[in-house]
């Protein structure tokens, strides 16, 4: 079907040239959307489907915003996935002959945002591309909204791995791929496949962006396939209109400078999401989050997703904090100021990219206004990287003040409608401001003096768009209106006339009324360009100001929350604790019990025995979020605390309800186990909880224990949480192993969880215990404990379930037994209710009698 009206023409044509996207196009005060593409947007975006008239071809479907509102339907159209190009008109429709020429002026997709409505403020919302050059992988990524352009590469067996592990921090909205790269695991986000340039035309794209005839000052002259990626980013930015005018240079990063963490580690650690419903609530990052500007938020997150691996820039952002928290005033000063600010990064960048409004100059002017009362404070307490971030912050007062004369306190939200720019900032501006109102008070005075003239005490100065200003006389008083008149309108009630004079001021109160609005209009976009052209400098004070901010949060956490500032050990390669808390889990309960923590010498690797509930995998987190706090350069939650800087942090640590998930859960458990063991080094830090759980007790037992070993070997400082207490045999074997339990103490008839991690083994006969406690009669619990003791003698002793390494004999675990025996051994008697304990007993009990007696 061919569209046969000229602008349903221009649509079908310019749709055509676009496959892929859904074409809204402007029209008038609307953008329409025809055909599928109208049944589409109707139905993803809750548009009401109308139709319109198409010649011979009937109706065709149509689907209509009004312009004003379009961000928030193609906000959700991005949401779901689509990607919306924009059709606007590309000249004065008033001055348009024929049909008004129109075209593409952006296209939007998850990665291409700039619209603070479609954007979170907290968060980076990255477009990023995947460069391929022989075995080196390359990732770059831009975030439009704030113009921050990076690029890294991987070489190596493992570079795959690394570029998972950067996508899994990063997150993109958007992941552009050459054509016919396979599918990455495990990313879940939009992907595009685009082509991949050739690598010299690459290396020339980045160098015209940049404007630069080297691209060594990006440190990324020999990583091709960085530069591939990046090359890929600013073509898909051309293709889709994306302006990049605010990411006009690119940094190159080694992701060796960074702390690796996998996605298992960070999912483990909740550190931004938790691992029940994903969300930020009872997360690392929400429990430290106290910064006042949405830059610095997410600044936060990133510190928090990328721990550093050196002392000498944890130390400096530790003296940050540590100045910050012990002066509070100034530290409250500070944050009151920050909050004068608003996102400063997404408003240049809009700005930059000719995308932002009068109301988004006017937040600026005020940022901008607020800026010394930043600096104050930061001269105050002005050494190290305080110093060098109130160096940072640039001065802007001059354009601070151009904004303050040109715009008016409270501009519109858009530009169309004039009322931006300030009285007495423009000489034309005022003075056809001035006619326009003279004009207006004329017709007022207008309608008195006709009135006296002709006594017709009903006329009246009206306006209608077709014939402008005119005159009006109700029917009854038409008599009397003089010659001069000029009927040009009969309505029910009246007619309507103009005069020489009347039409003589019309075109000079609307001849000024226009040129004032294109006056306006020419001195916003001056103001846009002024304000674009100071982008870079204006882009490096709100980073400033981020990182300004995410100390500053850092030290009122510390200030809140009693975190100490650790020391940060050059040589010694220990984690050692006094007083630890798990930052979250004590936010949120009354009495959170403290816990000590030594590892190093003797001790490398603690096995810790103890109930559900007791507080283990409490326990497991809170070292690892120290010792990631601490390189992050934040303060921590203890009494004291000391640490040998660790190359990585191993975490698996599964949610509460993973259990029951069954087979595939020890699959993917398995998995991230071999990863750990295969990449942990003596400098690292792993933790472990309950590796082994979802497998028969035997399977479970065996391979917990073989993993401790080798962690052991390997030497990275380990807790490793079990409830096979067989495992504290180990200590025997291995003397950098050491045993310790959460305890739990009996108080009368009931179970006290105490919280406290002690040195020392479990209390094996624990189920036992509760079974006492249920009231299980005497013999019972007699014959239960002597039954347990043969089991444990006769199979399950430590020699037995584990021989030295050298000797290991699989027949051990395959010595026929009686029911009763296979029965206990399926048994998890920390996970047996009393009452369950009883009747299993008692059913044992009665199957038993005759051996019994
Ligand atoms: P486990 O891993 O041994 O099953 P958890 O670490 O999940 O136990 O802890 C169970 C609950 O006990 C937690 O939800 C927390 O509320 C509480 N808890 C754990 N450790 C402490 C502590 N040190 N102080 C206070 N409450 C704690």
């Amino acid at each position: 079907m061919k569209a046969q009206t000229p602008m349903l023409q221009q649509y079908f044509s310019i749709r055509e040239q676009h496959p892929g996207v859904l074409l809204a196009m402007r029209v008038g005060d609307f953008y329409e959307f025809y055909g599928e593409d109208a049944e589409t947007a109707a139905a993803a975006a809750e548009l009401t489907l109308t139709g319109r008239e198409d010649g011979s071809n009937g109706r065709i479907s149509m689907a209509g915003v009004p312009f004003h509102a379009v961000e928030k339907f193609l906000a959700r159209l991005v949401g779901k996935g689509y990607r919306v190009a924009l059709c606007d008109q590309l000249e004065d429709p008033k001055k348009a002959k024929g049909l008004v020429r129109r075209g593409i002026t952006r296209v939007l997709t998850p990665g291409t945002l700039m619209e603070d409505s479609m954007l979170s403020a907290t968060q980076n919302n990255f477009l990023a591309a995947v460069g391929v050059h022989e075995r080196r992988l390359g990732l770059a990524t831009l975030d439009p909204s704030t113009g921050e352009f990076q690029a890294t590469e991987f070489n190596g067996e493992a570079a795959a791995e690394r570029l998972a592990q950067e996508l899994a921090r990063l997150r993109p909205a958007e992941l552009l791929v050459p054509e016919g790269w396979e599918p990455l695991p495990g990313f879940e986000g939009a992907r595009t496949e685009v082509p991949s340039p050739r690598l010299e035309r690459a290396e020339e794209a980045l160098r015209l962006h940049f404007q630069v005839s080297s691209l060594r000052g990006f440190g990324c002259e020999d990583r091709p396939a960085a530069i591939l990626g990046a090359a890929s980013i600013l073509a898909y930015a051309q293709r889709n209109h994306l302006p990049l005018e605010h990411a006009r240079s690119m940094g190159t990063y080694s992701v060796e400078q960074f702390m690796a963490l996998d996605p298992s580690t960070r999912r483990s650690l909740e550190l931004s999401a938790n691992l029940s419903d994903g969300s930020r609530r009872y997360t690392l990052l929400d429990v430290l989050d106290l910064t006042v500007t949405p830059m610095g938020a997410r600044r936060l997150r990133r510190w928090i997703e990328q721990p550093l691996l050196t002392p000498g820039p944890i130390r400096e952002r530790q003296e940050a904090v540590a100045r910050l928290t012990e002066h509070a005033m100034i530290r409250g000063d500070l944050r009151e100021a920050l909050k004068g600010l608003s996102d400063l990064e997404r408003l240049v960048s809009r700005a930059a990219a000719n995308l932002a409004g009068p109301r988004d100059l006017a937040a600026l002017r005020e940022s901008l206004r607020a800026q010394p009362a930043i600096e104050e404070p930061l001269r105050k307490l002005g050494e190290g990287r305080l110093r060098t971030l109130l160096d940072a912050m640039g001065d802007h007062t001059q354009l601070g003040e151009t904004l303050a004369r040109a715009l008016v306190d409270e501009p519109p939200h858009t530009a169309r409608e004039g009322g931006v720019i300030r009285a007495g900032h423009d000489e034309e501006l005022d003075r056809l401001r001035d006619l326009q109102k003279n004009g207006k008070a004329y017709l007022a005075g207008l309608e008195r003096d006709e009135r006296e003239r002709t006594g017709i005490g009903t006329l009246k100065v009206g306006f209608n768009s077709v014939f402008g200003y005119f005159l009006e006389v109700s029917k009854r008083e038409i008599a009397r209106v003089p010659e001069d008149y000029i009927r040009k309108q009969t309505t029910a009630n009246a007619e309507r006339y103009i005069t020489a004079a009347l039409k003589e001021h019309e075109s000079m109160i609307l001849g000024a009324e226009e040129k004032a609005q294109a006056i306006e209009a020419a001195l916003f976009q001056r103001l846009r360009e002024e304000v674009a052209s100071h982008a870079s400098p204006l882009l490096e004070t709100a980073r400033a100001v981020a990182e300004v901010d995410t100390l500053a949060s850092l030290a009122e956490v510390a200030v809140r929350r009693r975190y100490v500032r650790p020391e940060i050990l050059e040589e010694a390669d220990m984690l050692e604790v006094e007083g630890g808390r798990h930052p979250v889990v004590e936010a949120s309960t009354v009495h959170f019990v403290p816990n000590d923590t030594a590892l190093g010498d003797p001790t490398r690797v603690m096995v810790i025995t103890g109930p559900n509930m007791s507080g283990k995998s409490t326990y497991l987190r809170q070292n690892a979020l120290i010792a990631l706090l601490a390189q992050i350069g934040s303060f921590v939650p203890a009494d004291r605390c000391r640490l040998g800087l660790c190359d990585r942090i191993f975490a698996r640590i599964g949610a509460k309800d993973e259990l029951a998930l069954g087979q595939s859960t020890f699959m993917v458990e398995m998995l991230e186990s071999a990863h750990i063991l295969n990449h942990a080094t003596e400098r690292s830090l792993v933790v472990l909880d309950e590796v082994g759980r979802g497998t028969s007790t035997y399977d479970g037992l065996a391979i917990a224990w073989a993993m401790t070993e080798h962690l052991a070997e390997i030497g990275a400082k380990t807790l490793f949480a079990t409830h096979y207490h067989q495992l504290n045999a180990l200590a025997d074997q291995i003397s950098s192993v050491g045993n310790f339990r959460v305890s739990v103490e009996e108080i009368g008839e009931q179970i006290v969880w105490t919280h406290r991690v002690l040195p020392g083994g479990t209390d094996r006969s624990y189920g036992i215990h509760v079974a006492r406690m249920a009231g299980v009669p005497a013999p019972v619990l007699d014959r239960a404990g002597e039954i347990l003791a043969e089991l444990e003698g006769k199979e399950a002793s430590p020699q037995a379930v584990a021989p030295p390494k050298q000797q290991v004999q699989m027949s051990l675990f395959e010595a026929e037994e009686p029911a009763v025996v296979k029965e206990l051994k399926g048994l998890d008697v920390n996970r047996l209710t009393p009452m369950e304990a009883l009747s299993l007993l008692d059913s044992w009990k009665r199957k038993h009698a005759k051996e019994i007696g």
